[in-house]
Protein backbone atom coordinates (compact mmCIF):
# COMPACT_ATOMS: atom_id res chain seq x y z
CA UNK A 1 0.00 0.00 0.00
CA UNK A 2 2.88 2.09 0.76
CA UNK A 3 4.23 2.14 -2.23
CA UNK A 4 0.43 2.74 -4.36
CA UNK A 5 0.93 6.41 -2.80
CA UNK A 6 4.70 7.04 -4.21
CA UNK A 7 3.68 6.03 -7.36
CA UNK A 8 0.40 8.23 -7.43
CA UNK A 9 2.65 11.02 -6.12
CA UNK A 10 4.91 10.25 -9.03
CA UNK A 11 2.42 10.25 -11.57
CA UNK A 12 0.81 13.18 -10.26
CA UNK A 13 4.71 15.24 -10.80
CA UNK A 14 4.70 13.83 -14.10
CA UNK A 15 1.70 15.87 -15.40
CA UNK A 16 1.09 19.29 -15.62
CA UNK A 17 -2.88 19.01 -16.23
CA UNK A 18 -4.78 17.17 -13.59
CA UNK A 19 -8.25 16.76 -13.49
CA UNK A 20 -9.80 15.29 -10.29
CA UNK A 21 -13.44 13.99 -10.86
CA UNK A 22 -16.09 12.15 -8.54
CA UNK A 23 -19.11 10.55 -8.27
CA UNK A 24 -22.94 11.84 -9.40
CA UNK A 25 -24.95 13.07 -6.59
CA UNK A 26 -22.08 13.77 -4.45
CA UNK A 27 -21.93 14.00 -0.73
CA UNK A 28 -19.56 16.21 1.64
CA UNK A 29 -16.39 13.03 1.37
CA UNK A 30 -17.04 12.98 -2.43
CA UNK A 31 -16.64 16.69 -3.24
CA UNK A 32 -13.93 17.06 -0.12
CA UNK A 33 -11.58 14.49 -1.24
CA UNK A 34 -11.57 16.36 -4.72
CA UNK A 35 -11.34 19.75 -3.60
CA UNK A 36 -8.60 18.74 -0.76
CA UNK A 37 -6.41 16.61 -3.29
CA UNK A 38 -6.98 19.95 -5.53
CA UNK A 39 -5.46 22.36 -3.35
CA UNK A 40 -2.43 19.71 -1.74
CA UNK A 41 -1.24 19.50 -5.74
CA UNK A 42 -1.78 23.47 -6.10
CA UNK A 43 0.21 23.77 -3.01
CA UNK A 44 3.18 21.52 -3.29
CA UNK A 45 3.34 21.96 -7.02
CA UNK A 46 1.96 25.55 -7.46
CA UNK A 47 3.13 25.25 -11.44
CA UNK A 48 0.88 22.47 -12.15
CA UNK A 49 -3.00 23.24 -13.81
CA UNK A 50 -5.58 21.58 -11.43
CA UNK A 51 -8.78 21.77 -11.80
CA UNK A 52 -11.77 20.03 -9.45
CA UNK A 53 -14.80 19.11 -11.51
CA UNK A 54 -18.55 18.27 -11.38
CA UNK A 55 -21.71 20.00 -10.73
CA UNK A 56 -21.69 21.65 -7.69
CA UNK A 57 -24.39 21.39 -4.83
CA UNK A 58 -25.26 24.48 -2.98
CA UNK A 59 -25.37 23.31 0.53
CA UNK A 60 -21.68 21.81 0.32
CA UNK A 61 -20.19 25.33 -1.24
CA UNK A 62 -18.70 25.60 2.16
CA UNK A 63 -16.12 23.01 1.17
CA UNK A 64 -14.78 24.87 -1.84
CA UNK A 65 -15.35 26.02 -5.36
CA UNK A 66 -15.59 23.56 -8.41
CA UNK A 67 -14.25 24.18 -11.85
CA UNK A 68 -15.34 23.93 -15.28
CA UNK A 69 -13.47 20.87 -17.29
CA UNK A 70 -10.76 22.69 -19.17
CA UNK A 71 -10.56 23.43 -23.02
CA UNK A 72 -7.08 21.71 -23.39
CA UNK A 73 -7.04 18.48 -22.36
CA UNK A 74 -4.17 17.09 -24.08
CA UNK A 75 -1.67 14.92 -22.08
CA UNK A 76 -3.42 15.33 -19.10
CA UNK A 77 -4.02 12.81 -16.04
CA UNK A 78 -7.56 12.09 -14.30
CA UNK A 79 -7.51 11.49 -11.04
CA UNK A 80 -11.23 9.91 -9.79
CA UNK A 81 -11.94 10.00 -5.76
CA UNK A 82 -14.60 8.54 -3.65
CA UNK A 83 -15.93 6.28 -7.12
CA UNK A 84 -15.52 3.20 -8.08
CA UNK A 85 -16.81 3.23 -11.92
CA UNK A 86 -16.42 5.29 -14.68
CA UNK A 87 -20.40 5.53 -15.59
CA UNK A 88 -21.10 6.90 -12.15
CA UNK A 89 -18.35 9.50 -12.44
CA UNK A 90 -19.51 13.46 -12.99
CA UNK A 91 -18.78 15.49 -15.48
CA UNK A 92 -16.07 13.69 -17.64
CA UNK A 93 -14.74 10.53 -19.61
CA UNK A 94 -11.70 8.01 -19.32
CA UNK A 95 -10.66 8.64 -23.13
CA UNK A 96 -10.23 12.12 -23.13
CA UNK A 97 -6.93 11.32 -20.16
CA UNK A 98 -3.22 10.20 -21.37
CA UNK A 99 -3.04 8.51 -17.63
CA UNK A 100 -6.26 7.74 -14.94
CA UNK A 101 -5.96 7.22 -11.24
CA UNK A 102 -8.55 6.17 -8.69
CA UNK A 103 -8.54 6.87 -4.71
CA UNK A 104 -11.72 4.84 -3.29
CA UNK A 105 -12.97 3.31 -0.41
CA UNK A 106 -16.19 1.68 -2.65
CA UNK A 107 -15.79 -2.27 -2.95
CA UNK A 108 -15.47 -2.66 -6.42
CA UNK A 109 -13.74 -6.11 -8.32
CA UNK A 110 -13.21 -4.45 -11.62
CA UNK A 111 -9.74 -2.27 -12.49
CA UNK A 112 -11.08 0.75 -14.43
CA UNK A 113 -7.86 2.92 -13.94
CA UNK A 114 -4.29 2.65 -14.46
CA UNK A 115 -3.57 2.91 -11.04
CA UNK A 116 -6.21 2.24 -8.08
CA UNK A 117 -5.64 2.96 -4.87
CA UNK A 118 -8.80 1.03 -3.23
CA UNK A 119 -9.25 0.38 0.53
CA UNK A 120 -12.46 -0.76 1.29
CA UNK A 121 -11.44 -0.46 5.10
CA UNK A 122 -11.10 3.44 4.93
CA UNK A 123 -13.63 5.50 6.66
CA UNK A 124 -13.85 7.70 3.80
CA UNK A 125 -12.39 8.78 0.78
CA UNK A 126 -10.90 11.76 2.52
CA UNK A 127 -8.76 9.25 4.83
CA UNK A 128 -7.49 7.79 1.82
CA UNK A 129 -6.32 11.66 1.12
CA UNK A 130 -5.15 11.74 4.31
CA UNK A 131 -2.73 8.93 4.24
CA UNK A 132 -1.57 10.57 1.11
CA UNK A 133 -0.59 13.41 2.47
CA UNK A 134 1.04 12.24 5.55
CA UNK A 135 2.89 9.01 3.49
CA UNK A 136 4.51 11.47 1.45
CA UNK A 137 4.81 14.49 3.92
CA UNK A 138 3.29 16.92 1.24
CA UNK A 139 2.25 20.38 2.89
CA UNK A 140 -1.05 21.33 3.68
CA UNK A 141 -2.75 24.01 5.67
CA UNK A 142 -5.37 24.79 7.95
CA UNK A 143 -8.00 25.26 5.49
CA UNK A 144 -7.45 22.19 3.14
CA UNK A 145 -7.37 20.51 7.00
CA UNK A 146 -10.51 21.27 7.65
CA UNK A 147 -12.23 20.63 4.16
CA UNK A 148 -10.65 16.83 5.11
CA UNK A 149 -11.85 16.67 8.53
CA UNK A 150 -15.11 17.05 7.29
CA UNK A 151 -15.19 14.63 4.27
CA UNK A 152 -14.10 12.13 7.36
CA UNK A 153 -16.32 13.08 10.05
CA UNK A 154 -19.67 13.49 7.89
CA UNK A 155 -18.71 9.66 5.75
CA UNK A 156 -18.37 8.14 9.27
CA UNK A 157 -21.14 9.69 11.24
CA UNK A 158 -19.45 11.31 13.89
CA UNK A 159 -17.31 8.62 13.88
CA UNK A 160 -20.17 5.87 14.62
CA UNK A 161 -19.87 3.98 11.46
CA UNK A 162 -18.02 0.04 11.60
CA UNK A 163 -15.17 1.68 9.47
CA UNK A 164 -13.72 3.93 11.87
CA UNK A 165 -10.92 2.32 13.05
CA UNK A 166 -7.61 3.09 15.05
CA UNK A 167 -6.62 4.20 11.95
CA UNK A 168 -8.61 7.06 11.06
CA UNK A 169 -8.05 8.57 15.03
CA UNK A 170 -4.34 8.19 14.13
CA UNK A 171 -4.76 9.82 11.04
CA UNK A 172 -6.97 12.50 12.75
CA UNK A 173 -5.06 12.82 15.49
CA UNK A 174 -1.60 13.94 13.64
CA UNK A 175 -4.41 16.07 11.74
CA UNK A 176 -5.53 18.04 14.40
CA UNK A 177 -2.19 18.30 15.90
CA UNK A 178 -0.34 19.84 13.10
CA UNK A 179 -3.13 21.90 11.89
CA UNK A 180 -5.03 23.14 14.52
CA UNK A 181 -8.50 24.48 13.53
CA UNK A 182 -12.03 25.28 15.51
CA UNK A 183 -13.48 21.97 14.97
CA UNK A 184 -17.21 24.03 15.64
CA UNK A 185 -16.79 25.68 13.20
CA UNK A 186 -17.12 22.39 10.62
CA UNK A 187 -19.60 20.64 12.96
CA UNK A 188 -22.13 24.51 11.98
CA UNK A 189 -21.55 23.77 8.40
CA UNK A 190 -22.40 19.78 8.71
CA UNK A 191 -25.06 20.00 11.32
CA UNK A 192 -27.07 23.35 11.61
CA UNK A 193 -30.43 22.36 9.79
CA UNK A 194 -33.51 24.50 9.06
CA UNK A 195 -36.50 23.33 11.70
CA UNK A 196 -38.08 22.67 8.35
CA UNK A 197 -35.66 19.52 7.80
CA UNK A 198 -36.14 18.32 11.18
CA UNK A 199 -40.01 18.61 10.83
CA UNK A 200 -39.53 16.69 7.90
CA UNK A 201 -37.47 13.60 9.60
CA UNK A 202 -40.27 13.46 12.26
CA UNK A 203 -42.32 12.92 9.46
CA UNK A 204 -40.64 9.76 7.78
CA UNK A 205 -40.39 8.16 11.46
CA UNK A 206 -44.15 8.65 11.94
CA UNK A 207 -44.94 7.25 8.51
CA UNK A 208 -42.16 4.50 7.83
CA UNK A 209 -43.35 1.22 7.49
CA UNK A 210 -41.38 -1.33 9.43
CA UNK A 211 -42.41 -5.23 8.43
CA UNK A 212 -42.06 -8.40 11.01
CA UNK A 213 -38.54 -8.73 9.86
CA UNK A 214 -37.01 -5.65 10.85
CA UNK A 215 -37.27 -4.24 6.97
CA UNK A 216 -38.89 -0.32 7.43
CA UNK A 217 -39.41 1.44 4.12
CA UNK A 218 -40.99 4.65 2.76
CA UNK A 219 -42.09 6.22 -0.39
CA UNK A 220 -41.29 10.07 -0.21
CA UNK A 221 -43.75 11.72 -2.64
CA UNK A 222 -42.63 15.32 -4.21
CA UNK A 223 -45.61 16.69 -2.68
CA UNK A 224 -45.19 15.65 0.72
CA UNK A 225 -40.93 17.01 0.06
CA UNK A 226 -43.24 20.85 -1.52
CA UNK A 227 -45.26 20.47 1.73
CA UNK A 228 -42.74 19.94 4.33
CA UNK A 229 -40.56 22.51 2.40
CA UNK A 230 -36.86 20.51 2.05
CA UNK A 231 -34.70 20.20 -0.91
CA UNK A 232 -34.66 17.03 -3.12
CA UNK A 233 -31.83 15.72 -1.71
CA UNK A 234 -32.73 16.04 1.86
CA UNK A 235 -34.07 12.14 2.20
CA UNK A 236 -30.47 11.37 1.36
CA UNK A 237 -28.66 13.28 4.13
CA UNK A 238 -31.88 11.87 6.09
CA UNK A 239 -31.13 8.42 5.77
CA UNK A 240 -28.51 7.51 8.32
CA UNK A 241 -30.47 9.35 11.01
CA UNK A 242 -32.80 6.41 11.44
CA UNK A 243 -29.68 4.25 12.70
CA UNK A 244 -29.76 2.59 16.27
CA UNK A 245 -33.44 2.34 15.87
CA UNK A 246 -33.93 -0.94 17.69
CA UNK A 247 -37.15 -2.06 14.98
CA UNK A 248 -34.91 -1.49 12.04
CA UNK A 249 -32.35 -3.80 10.42
CA UNK A 250 -32.69 -3.15 6.85
CA UNK A 251 -34.30 0.66 5.51
CA UNK A 252 -34.85 2.06 2.52
CA UNK A 253 -36.07 5.78 1.04
CA UNK A 254 -37.40 5.68 -2.52
CA UNK A 255 -37.92 9.51 -4.07
CA UNK A 256 -38.75 10.84 -7.44
CA UNK A 257 -35.56 12.28 -9.26
CA UNK A 258 -37.86 14.84 -11.74
CA UNK A 259 -34.51 16.00 -13.83
CA UNK A 260 -33.44 11.64 -14.42
CA UNK A 261 -36.84 10.63 -14.64
CA UNK A 262 -36.15 7.81 -11.79
CA UNK A 263 -36.56 6.65 -8.28
CA UNK A 264 -33.60 7.37 -5.80
CA UNK A 265 -33.30 5.04 -3.45
CA UNK A 266 -31.13 5.34 0.08
CA UNK A 267 -30.39 1.85 1.67
CA UNK A 268 -28.89 1.65 4.99
CA UNK A 269 -28.71 -1.49 7.40
CA UNK A 270 -27.53 -2.53 10.65
CA UNK A 271 -24.23 -4.64 10.14
CA UNK A 272 -26.54 -7.11 7.47
CA UNK A 273 -24.71 -7.16 3.94
CA UNK A 274 -26.57 -4.92 1.09
CA UNK A 275 -24.71 -3.65 -1.21
CA UNK A 276 -25.46 -7.12 -3.45
CA UNK A 277 -29.28 -6.82 -3.30
CA UNK A 278 -28.93 -3.46 -4.39
CA UNK A 279 -26.61 -5.03 -7.61
CA UNK A 280 -29.04 -6.68 -8.52
CA UNK A 281 -31.20 -3.55 -9.25
CA UNK A 282 -28.43 -1.97 -10.99
CA UNK A 283 -27.26 0.07 -7.60
CA UNK A 284 -24.39 -0.79 -5.25
CA UNK A 285 -22.45 1.21 -2.80
CA UNK A 286 -20.89 -0.14 0.50
CA UNK A 287 -21.96 -3.16 2.73
CA UNK A 288 -24.36 -1.31 4.84
CA UNK A 289 -25.15 1.69 2.90
CA UNK A 290 -26.45 1.29 -1.06
CA UNK A 291 -28.12 3.10 -3.47
CA UNK A 292 -30.29 2.60 -6.79
CA UNK A 293 -32.00 4.38 -9.54
CA UNK A 294 -35.18 2.85 -10.78
CA UNK A 295 -37.50 3.59 -13.73
CA UNK A 296 -41.08 1.93 -12.36
CA UNK A 297 -42.91 1.87 -8.68
CA UNK A 298 -43.12 -2.17 -9.56
CA UNK A 299 -39.17 -2.28 -9.85
CA UNK A 300 -38.86 0.08 -6.06
CA UNK A 301 -41.10 -2.61 -4.82
CA UNK A 302 -39.34 -5.74 -5.79
CA UNK A 303 -36.16 -4.11 -4.47
CA UNK A 304 -38.14 -3.42 -1.13
CA UNK A 305 -39.05 -7.34 -1.21
CA UNK A 306 -35.71 -8.56 -2.10
CA UNK A 307 -34.43 -6.38 1.17
CA UNK A 308 -37.08 -7.57 3.19
CA UNK A 309 -36.14 -11.28 2.10
CA UNK A 310 -32.40 -10.42 3.59
CA UNK A 311 -33.84 -9.00 6.78
CA UNK A 312 -35.48 -12.16 7.16
CA UNK A 313 -33.05 -14.53 6.66
CA UNK A 314 -30.60 -12.73 8.71
CA UNK A 315 -33.47 -12.84 11.46
CA UNK A 316 -33.92 -16.58 11.09
CA UNK A 317 -30.19 -17.47 11.30
CA UNK A 318 -29.84 -15.81 14.60
CA UNK A 319 -33.44 -17.21 15.92
P1 LIG B 1 -26.71 7.30 -0.96
O1 LIG B 1 -27.84 6.58 -0.34
O2 LIG B 1 -27.09 8.05 -2.20
O3 LIG B 1 -25.94 8.11 0.05
O4 LIG B 1 -25.66 6.19 -1.48
C1 LIG B 1 -25.06 5.27 -0.62
C2 LIG B 1 -23.91 4.59 -1.33
O5 LIG B 1 -24.39 3.86 -2.45
C3 LIG B 1 -22.87 5.55 -1.88
O6 LIG B 1 -21.60 4.98 -1.67
C4 LIG B 1 -23.16 5.64 -3.35
O7 LIG B 1 -22.02 5.88 -4.11
C5 LIG B 1 -23.75 4.27 -3.66
N1 LIG B 1 -24.79 4.37 -4.69
C6 LIG B 1 -25.90 5.14 -4.66
N2 LIG B 1 -26.64 4.97 -5.78
C7 LIG B 1 -25.98 4.08 -6.55
C8 LIG B 1 -26.21 3.51 -7.85
N3 LIG B 1 -27.29 3.81 -8.56
N4 LIG B 1 -25.29 2.64 -8.32
C9 LIG B 1 -24.20 2.31 -7.60
N5 LIG B 1 -23.91 2.82 -6.38
C10 LIG B 1 -24.79 3.69 -5.86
Amino acid sequence: MNSLYKKILKKIKEYDTIVIARHIGPDPDAIASQVALREIIKINFPNKKVYAIGSSVARFKYLGCLDKVPDELDNALLIITDVPQFDRVDGTSKEDYAYTIKIDHHPCEDKVCDLELLDETSSSACQLILEFVFKNHLKLNEEIAKVIYAGIVSDSERFLLSYTSSKTFALVSKLLESYPFAIMDVYKNIYDRPLSERRFEAYIINNIVISENGFGYINITNDIIKEYDVDSSTPSNLVNNLNFIKELKIWAFASFDEKLGLYKINIRSRNIVINDVALRFNGGGHKYASGARLKTMDEVMELFKALDERAKEVQDEQS
